[in-house]
């Protein structure tokens, strides 16, 4: 589709809202009609004028021939400034896609990957109530999802509260696989290609462990939360699991530690050395993710495995003695519909794991689902209602929303909540999605975080994305992980 930009510079905002109607369109942007060269069947104009007392903000959408459009005029001195007009502009382009297809979203135009975050910066500034009046009247949230904001909004202010200023957590990163899951676009290698690579990746991994703990001791920071993720950390063996645990163990002081977790993630990967390998470590979070428990689902998608080794899986862990097993589920996956979700929703409550995490799919740009061209908007409306089913059932099962976040092209524009029963929060999910304290992350595609603790200041740190530069280059991630010391010591 074609955006036309006039009079301002909003356009990151405005293609955030044009994707979340056309997830799989490729937005062009142009900032003077003249120089136009695509021929886009849909077209946005965006035009902010300046006359002498006032501003005129103006939109207007053209699909197929049919054109709407929408003028509000404001007091130049009226007490709006840019991010007002941003948002103005961008709710009026959100308003025309609602009437040209005739349903709202429920997220409104909120376009950001942390909503809960939000609501809590303007409940900061405003309060809670005029925050979330904010949130339905000037972004069109609906009142579910407020409502849903508030829930966690509790919960999490509970855990952010619990983070110091020289908190941290950290996370370890093994990006590789089994097998490649068609909705996925992350950099994993497959084990049986990557199989030469992992030898060495772990010796370096290590050695950035121990990197990592020399400087977190020598800065006498605080480790709060260990998290594991890939991946499919538990696609290496149990003896590579063992180094990895081992370093860590070696190389941080653990003693303030409340939480670790593995996220063992693929059910085929699961086996009974690993998971006691993981559990000689004082892990005590894992998550066992089937995304579905839909055979015929798993087997669209790519998966190579069946709903009955999640079950085995999740019932050997339970076995060796974890007491809390995270699983995960996506809405919105192509073969399947409400209610085949609504039976993997049933079968993994059966289950009764301490906390579940519902996704919802989104259209990865390098996924093979995107380049196969097998998704549809339409899935996007089964999935809210997905999402809504989820919402229903696990509140009725004891499970409380803790944590939520949105990526951009979902089906249906919706979110990823994590739900727990109460005291099973995962706080890692808490502190990355808040941003809270500082991720020291380790291995290769993992970003460290540096979190300013007075005033919220970012600075992140990039390790090489695949593994084969993570190991040809790994003098650099040591150099590059220097930055942590200048960081601190300039805090
Ligand atoms: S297991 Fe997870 S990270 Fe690996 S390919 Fe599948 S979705 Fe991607």
């Amino acid at each position: 589709m074609v955006l036309i930009i006039k009079g301002h510079r909003f356009n990151f905002e405005l293609e955030n809202i044009c994707r979340l109607f056309l997830p799989l369109e490729k937005v062009y942007v142009y900032y003077d009609e003249q120089e136009v060269t695509q021929d886009g069947s849909i077209v946005a104009v965006s035009t902010l004028k300046e006359g002498s007392d006032k501003l005129v903000l103006y939109s207007e959408l053209t699909i197929e021939g049919r054109k709407e459009c929408l003028e509000e005029r404001i007091l130049k001195n009226g007490g709006c400034d840019d991010k007002d007009i941003e948002r103005k502009l961008s709710v009026q382009l959100y308003r025309l896609f609602v009437k040209h297809y005739g349903f709202t979203l429920s997220w409104g135009a909120i376009t950001g990957v942390r909503p809960v975050k939000l609501l809590r910066q303007f409940a900061a500034e405003i309060g809670r109530e005029k925050a979330a009046e904010w949130f339905k009247d000037e972004l069109l949230v609906s009142d579910e999802k407020i409502s849903l904001c508030l829930d966690i909004l509790n919960i999490e202010n509970e855990i952010i509260a619990l983070s110091r200023p020289e908190s941290f957590s950290l996370y370890i990163s093994i990006p590789f696989c089994p097998s490649r899951c068609d909705y996925c676009s992350f950099v994993s290698h497959t084990v049986e290609k990557a199989a030469r690579l992992i030898p060495l990746y772990i010796e370096n991994l290590c050695k950035e462990i121990e990197y990592t703990g020399a400087v977190s001791r020598e800065l006498a920071l605080r480790l709060e939360t260990v998290y594991i993720g890939g991946g499919t950390p538990t696609s290496i063996s149990a003896e590579q699991l063992g180094l990895v645990l081992d370093a860590i163990n070696r190389s941080f002081d653990l003693s303030n530690l409340r939480e670790f977790t593995v996220e063992a993630g693929r059910p085929d990967t699961i086996t009974e050395d690993k998971l006691r390998v993981i559990k000689s470590f004082n892990v005590g979070r894992i998550s066992i993710n089937p995304q579905t428990l839909n055979d015929n689902v798993l087997a669209a998608i790519g998966r190579r495995h069946t709903a009955q080794d999640y079950y085995n899986a999740f019932n050997l862990a339970s076995k060796i003695g974890f007491g809390n097993i995270n699983t995960d589920l996506i809405a919105g996956l192509p073969e399947d519909d409400i209610d085949s979700f609504n039976q993997s929703l049933e079968g993994v409550i059966s289950l009764s794991p301490e906390s579940v995490t519902v996704h919802t799919l989104a259209f990865k740009k390098s996924s093979n689902l995107v380049t196969k061209n097998r998704v549809s908007f339409e899935k996007g409306r089964q999935a809210a209602k997905m999402i809504d089913s989820s919402i229903i059932r696990l509140k009725e099962s004891g499970y409380r929303p803790y944590y939520l976040y949105r990526q951009s092209k979902t089906v249906g524009g919706t979110e990823n909540t994590g739900w727990a029963k109460p005291g099973f929060e995962g706080l890692y999910n808490v502190y990355i999605m808040d941003e809270t304290h500082t991720i020291l992350a380790c291995g290769a595609g993992a970003v460290t975080k540096l979190c300013r603790p007075h005033d919220g200041f970012i600075e992140r740190i990039f390790n090489f994305k695949f593994p084969y530069e993570y190991n040809s280059r790994f003098d650099e991630i040591i150099l590059r992980k220097g930055r942590v010391k200048l960081f601190y010591e300039g805090c």
